[in-house]
């Protein structure tokens, strides 16, 4: 017998309606069956195993990569009455977290997968009742995705042990080939695949060659109220891009993993709470972050790859308004991520030289940005967006084409 999870939705979220592939993916979840969501950055992933863990008999176990990540889903969870706990380093009740799961009063259990890939803990799985694994951010266990983490390849295994608890992988980013891999790593089948739509036709796609970085995210600023995020590419740079945008009268902070822990909470804290802060960051920061109002994100160098680039970029206008992203990008930075790929060579990271190719593709064409990064996920698009730098005449286009045909010429 199978429940309806609707009403078991409103109930516990307070929300009228499933979004997107939300009901799909619920529905394979409860009957069992093996899946691999890829939805995009704010589509609500978390929910496709929150609701049923509180649906189902037994704790869902949560594999996520980072423990602020985890710390803000515990609290979300939580403020909605769901019985959730983390088991990290950091926490200190972690006698008493075990003894819940034990005693079956956790909904959901988060944990690293350094942890989770230990034989201390399939020992204390062995002496719980599981309703489901999720895997977050499930394309770190691919070298094909853009953020590898080995521990990932040990979740297998593990949930190999517990052969009748389901599986729900869950990703934002992942091009076609990378998909499979993660279904081929975690023992999901092919056709266990729900993926939907990709496009976030609220923001605007910009980018352009850098000239003055400070200056042309400073005239950003000026063009754009609301909350902002501009991504750098050093610590140093965070600090002095926040010291340079702060002249513009906007409150700005900077973000970085080099920060005292207590200011970086505070800072972030402090963000999330604004109506119209601008936050100079690493890459460190954003993932979980649940703000919906962002208004732009402004890229002061080249991501790391497409994905790295769809997922910052994603953090805009997550509530539907009007949103910005604009990457400004130098030929050196093309320069220096050859020479990283050059570094760790093509063995472990056998897609980082098609990423960058990608990544030129996408800032050299004169197109529509919109087409070409859709296409990247797999969706073809015949009509060019109207809402891209090129689809509406971006001045900087013919420069932007010589330059990067120069340099990437040599990727
Ligand atoms: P993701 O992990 O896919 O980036 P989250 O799980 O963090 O997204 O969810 C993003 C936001 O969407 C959260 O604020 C969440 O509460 C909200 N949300 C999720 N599902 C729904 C829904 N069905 N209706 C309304 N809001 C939703
Ligand atoms: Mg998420
Ligand atoms: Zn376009």
């Amino acid at each position: 017998m199978t429940d309806d999870p609707l009403p078991h939705l409103q109930r516990v979220f307070g929300f009228p309606a499933f979004r997107g592939v939300q009901a799909d993916v619920v529905d394979r979840v409860l009957a069992g069956e093996r899946t691999l969501a890829v939805m995009p950055t704010g589509a609500g992933k978390s929910l496709c195993y929150q609701l049923p863990s509180v649906m189902m008999e037994g704790t869902c176990v949560v594999v996520s990569p980072l423990i602020a990540l985890m710390h803000d889903q515990l609290r979300a969870a939580e403020a909605v009455g769901i019985r959730a706990a983390t088991l990290t380093s950091v926490d200190e009740n972690r006698a008493e977290t075990i003894d819940r799961f034990k005693a079956g009063q956790l909904d959901l259990l988060y944990i690293a997968p350094e942890r989770a890939s230990t034989g201390h803990f399939r020992e204390l799985l062995s002496q719980a009742k599981l309703s489901l694994f999720a895997i977050d951010e499930a394309h770190c266990v691919s070298e094909w995705g853009h953020d590898f983490r080995p521990d990932y390849r040990l979740l297998e295994p593990l949930m190999d042990a517990f052969p009748d608890v389901g599986r729900l992988a869950l990703t934002a980013t992942a091009d076609a080939h990378t998909r499979a891999d993660i279904c081929k790593q975690l023992g999901i089948p092919a056709d266990g695949m729900i993926v939907s739509g990709f496009d976030r036709p609220n923001i605007r796609y910009a980018i352009s060659p850098r000239a003055n970085t400070s200056k042309q995210i400073a005239d950003i600023i000026a063009d754009q109220p609301g909350p902002g995020i501009v991504y750098a590419q050093t610590r140093a740079a965070t600090e002095k891009l926040a010291e340079a945008l702060g002249r513009t009268g906007r409150p700005t902070r900077a973000y970085h993993a080099g920060l005292d822990p207590r200011v970086r909470a505070r800072n972030q804290a402090d963000f999330v709470a604004s109506e119209d802060m601008v936050i100079c960051a690493t890459v460190a920061f954003g993932m979980g972050i649940d703000k919906p109002d962002v208004r732009f994100v402004a890229h002061a160098g080249l991501p790391k790859s497409i994905e790295a680039y769809y997922q910052e970029t994603g953090r805009a206008g997550r509530d539907g308004d009007p949103a910005i992203a604009h990457l400004f990008w130098g030929a050196e930075d093309f320069a220096r991520a050859r020479q990283r790929i050059g570094e760790v060579e093509s063995e472990r990271q056998p897609g980082e030289r098609t990423r960058l190719a990608a990544l030129g593709a996408l800032v050299e064409t004169a197109g529509c940005r919109r087409r070409i990064l859709l296409k990247h996920f797999g969706e073809d698009r015949l009509e060019d967006c109207g809402n891209c730098d090129n689809c509406l005449g971006n001045p900087d286009a013919v420069d932007a084409t010589e330059t990067a045909r120069k340099f990437l010429s040599a990727v």
